[in-house]
């Protein structure tokens, strides 16, 4: 299936214009003229992402943004909208659109900015790190190991996906503290061994060691090498 992007718009020429173009680049494309009957098609089908004008007759485009993300759905935003000052900007970003165009806009530029919210919108769903029964989901920061979610502190997270994008490789304590940490390591601090302890037992209450000290060298995330 390709890619499905729903526009809501109300100024007809506008969403024509959109439409068509969208569709001549191979796009599947719907449009809604009115924000109730765009919350419906939101909510009712799955899309790609959404371009979304801000000045609609019935209810704006920051309340359905923000209706959207309360109820969990990352479906990619783009807020169309006359409005050009900063602080609308800002507004409609923190509402929780991921990109802003202003009207008028060349057909080229909207054509650029889907192209890259697409982009983001793929790499986003392969933003899962997961090493055998183990996931670490990079958005939601939700961690798993043989379906059962772990209780992991900020940095215990940290020291976790730090070892999962380097499975295999022998890792120093230095490494791994200044880049966990930022800070220097002085080579005296447990501070990472205590951390490396609690992050064990945790993994461990539901499959075998993960993290093995290599010694005289540092740790190594795998399954299998039993160094100790
Ligand atoms: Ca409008």
């Amino acid at each position: 299936m390709g890619v499905r992007i729903l526009v809501v718009e109300d100024e007809i020429e506008i969403a024509d214009f959109i439409v068509r173009g969208l569709r001549e680049e191979g796009f599947t494309v719907e449009s809604k003229l009115n924000g109730t009957d765009g919350w419906h098609a939101m909510q009712t089908e799955p899309w790609d992402l959404i371009l979304l004008d801000w000045w609609l007759p019935d209810e704006d485009g920051i309340t359905l943004i923000h209706r959207l993300r309360e109820a969990g759905d990352l479906t990619p935003i783009m807020l169309l909208t006359a409005r050009d000052a900063v602080s609308d900007r800002v507004k409609g970003l923190d509402a929780g659109a991921d990109d802003y165009l202003c009207k008028p806009f060349a057909f080229e530029e909207l054509l650029a900015r889907v192209r890259s919210l697409n982009r983001r919108k793929d790499q986003r769903s392969a933003m899962v790190l997961s090493y055998y029964d183990l996931t670490a989901d990079i958005s939601t920061h939700r961690v798993e190991r043989a379906g059962q979610r772990l209780d992991l502190t900020a940095k215990e997270y940290s020291l976790l996906t730090f070892f999962m994008r380097r499975t295999g490789e022998v890792l120093s304590r230095t490494r791994i503290y200044e880049q966990v940490w930022d800070q220097r390591y002085d080579g005296i601090s447990n501070t990472l061994e205590v951390h490396i302890k609690e992050l064990r037992r945790k993994l461990e209450m539901h499959g075998d060691r993960l993290i093995q000290t290599v010694r005289g060298q540092g740790y190594l995330f795998d399954k299998s090498e039993q160094t100790e």
